[in-house]
C-alpha cells in the first residue's frame, strides 16, 4: 500500500504490464444463456465467455519476464536434465531440505504420500482438509480429522492466524488415537477452504515439537505458502525484519515432508515433494517413475521447471508476494463498506464472500454458494468458485455433508487484475447484494460420485435467473 496525498492508502502495483490478453464482456442475456449451458456450475463455463476469471490462482498467475526468458534455456532431456538440477538446488536452498522429488502437480504429491502412509482406518490429522488431499486419503481407506482452532471457523474475527492448528486438540488426538493409528499430521499453509487464512511460525514450531516427540510425520502443504510468508512477515512481530528465505528455511527445519503445487507456489505448473528423511525419500523415489515420470522431470515439462525455479526465487521478494494479499484486502474492505458479508480478516488467495449470510433465505441443501457464484457470473461476467456444501462429498448414508463455511471465493491470480477491475467486481456484487432476495437455490441434475463440484450439473429452483437478468437490464439500461 502507498499513501496518497489525499490520505487514501492505495495498492500500488510493483510491476508493469508488457503482454495482455483481450477479454470480452458479454451482454447479460448472453451470460444467462452461458451459465444455463454450464449447468449452473462455474467450472463448466468456457473461458471465452468470462470477463474476469476469479475461479482460482491455479496455473493462471502472471509470469515474469525472467520466467519466460528462462524457458528458452530449458535443457530438454529425459534423464539428467540441467533444468532439473537447477530446480533441485533452488528448492534445497529455499527450504534447507536434502531431497527433492518432482511430481506433475500438487494432487500427485498427495496421491503418492497417501499411498505411502495411509492404511485403511488410519487417521490423517490436519488443521483443515483440502479437497484433493482428502479425496486421496479416503480413496486409500483412511479418515481425516480436523483440528483447526475454533476461531478458524468463525467467519469474522480479528485473529491474525486463523489457519492455526489447535495444539491442545493435536495432543488430545494423539493420546486418543495412538501413534500407530495416525498416518500423518498435515499442516496446510494459507488454508484454502476457510478463506486463505495463514498459519503462524509459532504454531508450526509447536506442532513440530509435538509430532517429533510422538514420532509422527509432519507434512506441510506449501501450495499457498507465498501469501502465508507475507502474513508471517507483517503479522508476526518476530519476523518483521527477518529475510523471507530465513522464514522458508525455518519452515523446512520443522517439517518432515513439504509438498506443493507449483501451479500456485512458484507461479508456474508442476509440483514436488521435499524431505530430509532418507528412508522416506527412498520409498517415495520408487513411486515417482511409476506414477509421474523419470526422477529428473516427474511429469513436468522442462520449460515449466525452469519457470518454477525463477518463480520460487521470486516468491522470496516481498514486493512480489504482497500483491495478492493487498488486493484481497482492498476488495474485502470495499465490500465490508457496503455491508456485504466476507471472511475476515482478509486472507490470501482471494476474497471470500459468506454466501450463507448473503443468501440467508436459502437452505443449505439449495447450495447458497453455488447459487451466488452463478448469480455473480450472470450479473458481472465474473467467475468465482463455490467453496461450500457443493464442494463436499456426501456422507456414506447419502445425506448432504453441510460444509462448515459456505463461501464464494473470488481468487486473485497473482498480478493479473487491475484496480478498476477490482472496483467493477465490488460494484456488481453490491448490486447483487441489494437484490439478494431474488437469488434462488440450485439442485443437482447430474451428480458425480467423486469431486462432484468439478463437473456436476445443476438447475435453478424456479426461474430466478431469468428474473434477475430482467432486473439487471432494467437497472443498468443498455450497459453491459
Ligand atoms: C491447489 C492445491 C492443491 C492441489 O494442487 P494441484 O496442483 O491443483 O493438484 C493442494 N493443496 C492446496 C492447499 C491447494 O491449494
Amino acid at each position: 500500500m502507498i499513501k496518497f496525498h489525499s490520505g487514501e492508502n492505495v495498492p500500488l502495483e510493483m510491476h508493469k504490464v508488457r503482454m495482455v490478453q483481450r477479454v470480452y464482456l458479454l451482454p447479460v442475456e448472453e451470460r444467462a444463456r452461458r451459465i444455463e449451458t454450464a449447468g449452473y456450475n462455474t467450472f463448466l463455463l468456457q473461458n471465452k465467455d468470462i470477463f474476469l476469471d476469479m475461479l482460482t490462482d491455479s496455473g493462471v498467475n502472471a509470469m515474469s519476464e525472467n520466467q519466460y526468458a528462462s524457458m528458452l534455456q530449458a535443457d530438454d532431456s529425459y534423464a539428467g536434465s540441467e533444468t532439473y538440477y537447477r530446480l533441485e538446488s533452488v528448492l534445497n536452498d529455499m527450504f534447507g531440505m536434502e531431497h527433492f522429488l518432482p511430481a506433475h502437480q500438487g494432487r500427485a504429491c498427495e496421491h503418492i504420500l497417501a499411498k505411502l502412509l495411509v492404511k485403511p482406518e488410519s487417521v490423517a490429522v490436519m488443521n483443515y482438509h483440502f479437497t484433493t488431499a482428502s479425496a486421496h486419503i479416503t480413496a486409500m481407506g483412511g479418515l481425516v480429522e480436523e483440528i483447526i482452532i475454533d476461531e478458524g471457523l468463525h467467519i469474522n474475527s480479528d485473529l491474525p492466524f486463523k489457519g492455526n492448528m489447535d495444539i491442545g486438540k493435536l495432543k488430545e488426538a494423539i493420546a486418543r488415537l495412538g501413534k500407530d493409528k495416525i498416518s500423518f499430521i498435515r499442516m496446510e499453509a494459507g488454508t484454502n477452504l476457510i478463506g486463505g487464512q495463514p498459519v503462524s511460525m509459532e504454531n508450526m514450531r509447536q506442532a513440530s515439537e509435538v509430532c517429533r516427540e510422538a514420532g509422527i510425520p509432519l507434512i506441510f502443504d506449501a501450495s499457498l505458502l507465498s501469501d502465508n510468508l507475507y502474513f508471517i512477515k507483517v503479522r508476526e512481530p518476530e519476523f518483521k525484519d527477518v529475510d523471507v528465505i530465513d522464514i522458508t528455511r525455518e519452515i523446512g527445519s520443522l517439517m518432515d515432508v513439504i509438498y506443493f503445487s507449483a501451479r500456485k507456489l512458484g507461479a508456474a505448473r508442476g509440483g514436488g515433494i521435499l524431505t530430509s528423511n532418507h528412508e522416506m525419500f527412498l520409498q517415495i523415489r520408487e513411486m515417482i517413475p511409476l506414477y509421474e515420470g523419470f526422477l529428473t522431470y516427474g511429469g513436468m515439462s522442462v520449460r515449466e521447471m525452469e519457470a518454477m525455479s525463477i518463480g520460487l526465487r521470486e516468491s522470496l521478494d516481498m514486493d512480489i508476494i504482497n500483491q495478492t494479499p493487498i488486493f484481497v484486502e482492498v476488495l474485502c474492505n470495499e465490500l465490508i463498506k457496503k455491508g456485504i458479508p466476507v471472511v475476515t480478516p482478509p486472507g490470501g488467495l482471494g476474497c471470500h464472500v459468506d454466501a450463507r449470510a448473503f443468501c440467508k433465505h436459502l437452505e443449505a441443501d439449495q447450495y447458497p454458494a453455488g447459487a451466488l457464484a452463478s448469480a455473480l457470473y450472470l450479473a458481472a461476467g465474473v467467475r468465482g468458485m463455490e467453496r461450500g456444501t457443493l464442494s463436499e462429498q456426501r456422507n456414506p448414508d447419502g445425506s448432504e455433508a453441510v460444509a462448515n463455511m459456505e463461501l464464494v471465493r473470488l481468487a486473485f491470480p497473482k498480478r493479473v487484475f487491475t484496480l478498476s477491475q477490482v472496483k467493477y467486481v465490488a460494484d456488481r456484487l453490491t448490486w447483487l447484494y441489494e437484490n439478494r432476495e431474488m437469488i434462488g437455490g440450485l439442485e443437482f441434475e447430474d451428480e458425480p460420485k467423486v469431486l462432484r463440484f468439478f463437473f456436476g450439473r445443476l438447475k435453478p429452483i424456479g426461474n430466478w435467473p431469468e428474473l434477475l437478468m430482467k432486473k439487471f437490464r432494467k437497472d443498468f439500461g443498455d450497459s453491459l
